[in-house]
């Protein structure tokens, strides 16, 4: 079995008054070499020099340019074709990518040459990113991102000779840029920089920018004070057991608008924050778009800070109770399982939302401890049950477990995450997931509602709860929703005891 790299694109058009017919795809391109089965063209020699696999006739794993007269690929030796394919660096035979150098020995040269000092040595504390980079499973995608990336080159080259040092502080100071925030990510995942959290420190540069919008200082210090005192409080207790999730972090930064918002609407008004009367209040809620009603969390906290009178502050209305129909649900299943225009990985999501009514939040920060796989059945483990997925599902996540995605870079390779994102030691995001969903006409909120509903008249829901992991009061309330006598299971159970 070989396993060939994928054939370049042929930009030449083939020409047979010029070339004689390759011996490999027959089409009359110029002959690069001529080995013992004929001309071979410039296209058939590069594919030749790039294919890895095993030999035919002596099982040698590595590289096999040859074929035999089935077709069947042969290592060098068996094929006794007059190429060199062994690096003289670090003498592994491999696909080179120039004379006599393999691609990981040419990355090594990049990297290095852009990380090393005025003294064109790496210094010591920017040895372990110079080795993760040069790790990254293939070498010449490693190549391909520094040469096509100026910013990647100027970021190493900075940091290499000092004039940028590798430090969280530094790195705010410049651009933010992916580019930054993925060698930066890059960098806390071997320990050249200490971990921060991502959306903590981005909600606080964001607080410090937003500040200047304020109309006066008095405003100014209020919503400083909200800013670090509540939201970055919150987030930091957050931070300490896990990393921040999207949903708190963008919570913190519309509550915070809304009450900078509020503020500059008061000051328009004549009124001070602490002269404000429930008449102010009322008429905020009345008068402006229901994003107004965002202002609710600024409004308690001022209220127990004392900063405004005893006022009281409508309750925020959630929205409405959606659902789809069971139809609906069912054809959204067929679709997650039968089309696939949709990446694998949010079929899967879609999947686990649609049949077990998981959240987008706990489906993404599934581990790979999460997932068993033998030869007969693949189970997940949803809060403490493992649960047995029925056929088409198991081969999808059959598949997506042979080839998760964003492992093949330097950040990703030994992720234990099942769904691995972009962003080093991350999981995919949850939002991600509920767009690409939304896109394909699937409404997670909404589906979820359903399943919950299905589920409930199949099972108690306290069961459910205890076994897919919601609160027994969420279940009771799908139970609720959906008229279903969840009481009556409640007793037989206890009466069974
Ligand atoms: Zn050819
Ligand atoms: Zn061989
Ligand atoms: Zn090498």
């Amino acid at each position: 079995m070989s396993a060939t790299r994928k054939p370049r694109r042929r930009s030449q058009t083939p020409d047979p008054d010029k070339h004689h017919p390759c011996a490999r795809c027959k089409d009359h391109y110029p002959t690069a070499a001529h080995w013992p089965e004929g001309p071979v063209c410039t296209y058939c020699y590069q594919t030749a020099k790039r294919t890895e696999g095993t030999c035919t006739a002596c099982g040698h794993i590595g590289m096999v340019p040859g074929l035999d007269d089935d077709h069947m690929p042969l290592c060098l030796r068996c094929s006794g074709l007059p190429l060199d394919l062994t690096c003289n660096r670090c003498e592994t035979e491999t696909w080179l990518a120039k004379a006599n150098t393999c691609w990981r020995c040419l990355l090594d040269d990049i990297v290095r040459d852009l990380l090393s000092g005025p003294d064109g040595v790496v210094h010591e504390s920017l040895e372990p990113l110079a080795t993760a980079i040069v790790a990254m499973p293939r070498a010449n995608s490693g190549v391909t991102w520094i040469r096509a990336n100026p910013k990647v080159r100027e970021l190493l080259g900075a940091l290499g000779d000092g004039s940028v040092d590798p430090t969280h502080d530094a790195l705010d100071a410049l651009p933010r840029t992916r580019t930054v925030e993925y060698l930066r990510a890059l960098m806390v995942e071997h320990s050249v920089l200490p971990p921060r959290d991502r959306l903590l420190a981005t909600y606080e540069q964001w607080l410090h920018r937003k500040l200047t919008t304020t109309v006066d200082d008095d405003s100014r210090k209020i919503i400083e004070r909200f800013g670090r005192w509540h939201h970055l409080r919150k987030l930091r207790e957050h931070a300490a057991t896990d990393p921040v999730s999207t949903g708190p972090f963008l919570r913190a930064k519309q509550s915070t608008t809304v009450a900078i918002s509020f503020l500059n609407w008061l000051n328009e008004r004549g009124t001070a924050l602490a002269d404000c009367s429930q008449h102010d209040v009322d008429a905020w809620y009345a008068s402006g778009p229901s994003t107004r009603q965002h202002a609710e969390r600024f409004l308690y906290w001022a209220r127990s800070n004392k900063l405004t009178p005893q006022l009281s502050i409508p309750r925020h209305t959630t929205g409405k109770y959606e659902l789809v129909g069971e139809d609906e649900r069912l054809h959204i299943i067929r679709a997650l399982l039968l089309h696939d225009d949709l990446p694998a990985v949010h079929r899967i999501a879609g999947c686990l939302l649609t049949l077990y009514g998981q959240s987008i939040t706990r489906i993404v920060a599934l581990t790979m401890d999460d997932v068993r796989a033998t030869i007969s059945a693949v189970s997940v483990k949803l809060a403490d049950t493992w649960v047995d997925l029925p056929e088409p599902i198991s081969h999808l996540l059959r598949d997506h477990l042979t080839n998760r995605p964003n492992t093949s870079t330097a950040s990703n390779a030994a992720s234990r995450w099942l769904f691995p994102g972009a962003m080093p030691g991350e999981h995919l995001n949850r939002q991600t997931v509920i767009d690409a969903l939304r896109h394909a006409c699937i409404p997670s909120r909404a589906v979820r509602n359903s399943t919950w509903q299905q589920l409930v008249r199949e099972a108690p829901p306290q069961v459910l709860a205890d076994a897919l992991g919601i609160s027994a009061i969420t279940a009771m309330h799908h139970a609720e929703r959906a008229g279903s006598d969840w009481s009556r299971y409640a007793s037989t159970r206890a009466g069974g005891r």
